[in-house]
């Protein structure tokens, strides 16, 4: 499980789920998915993610405004007992904690002196909790890529938030049909930016897990998988097509169709270059 966003329960409630309620939530995911990992995500909520019990402040740019780990390092009370939740469903299976948009050292570092503090809290009570779970960055925010090699040493995994970064880094609203075609998982400074990003975890020793919708088309998985990428995280329909498609595939064909898409400097011919390659691999 690469991705579990916390907020979709949280919104499909009418109040805040206190410890309890997180704790056998996440606690039936975990045993659900047996000795397979599952990332569960803190709360993300803000930009187009809103909770009905929790409003929101009007912005002009809540994409860009007090949204996802912001919103918990200035609701401390919430991130703790979110963080406790998720350390004692750890002791059902095996479990990763992750943070989204972070965008800097600090914030990262805040984080993990809110995991202490929950800690020492469930040490405090009595409550047992998995000691050791691997914490995570979304680099999702153009400035957390640019500082991957120092978030690498505070985190033992990244997980790419390419739905997001792609809207950052080209100045184009992911829900906005007016600008969609502003919003280019192909555009040549994406692939630079994600070889950058996996060049860094190969470099760091760091995990690496792929999240969002880009990693589901066939095109830009048979990039990817070129680059270096080797975790996915998807919505579990697309698995078998994209099952099928490794079985055809050689790495070498991957690396080799990566390493063309990387030097070109537009869209529609990284495009062209990818379908001709997948062409060839899938014989359509
Ligand atoms: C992303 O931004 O790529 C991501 C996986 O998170 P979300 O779509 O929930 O913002
Ligand atoms: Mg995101």
């Amino acid at each position: 499980m690469g991705l579990y966003r916390t907020e979709f329960p949280y919104m499909a409630r009418g109040d805040f789920p206190d410890r309890l309620d997180q704790y056998q939530l996440y606690s039936k995911v975990v045993e659900g998915f047996g000795d397979h990992p599952v990332t569960i995500r803190t709360l993300d909520i803000g930009g187009d993610k809103a909770l009905p019990y929790f409003s929101p402040p009007t912005e002009d740019n809540p994409f860009m405004g007090w949204r996802s780990v912001r919103v918990s390092l200035d609701n401390r009370d919430i991130f703790r007992t979110q963080i406790e939740a998720i350390l004692m469903a750890g002791v059902h299976g095996p479990v990763k904690m992750l943070f989204p948009m972070i965008s800097s050292l600090e914030e990262i570092r805040a984080c993990k002196a809110v995991v202490e503090e929950a800690r020492q809290n469930l040490s405090r009570e009595g409550t047992v909790f998995a000691e050791q779970i691997p914490l995570g960055v979304m680099l999702e925010v153009p400035g957390a890529v640019r500082l991957a090699d120092k978030l690498a040493r505070e985190v033992d995994f990244f997980a790419l938030g390419t739905n997001d970064l792609i809207q950052y880094l080209l100045a184009a609203d992911r829900n906005n049909p007016l600008v969609s075609k502003y919003y280019d998982p192909l555009h040549p400074a994406v692939l630079q930016v994600l070889n950058e990003v996996t060049e860094v975890a190969r470099r760091m020793k760091v995990g690496l897990c792929l999240c969002g919708e880009m990693g589901s088309d066939p095109l830009t998985f048979m990039l990817l998988i070129g680059m270096g990428v080797r975790e996915f995280s998807m919505p579990s329909p697309f698995i078998p097509r994209l099952k099928a498609l490794l079985q055809d595939l050689s790495l070498e064909q991957a690396r080799r169709a990566a390493r063309q898409a990387l030097e070109l400097g537009e869209s529609a011919q990284i495009r062209a270059l990818l379908e001709e390659h997948l062409k060839k691999i899938t014989g359509e």
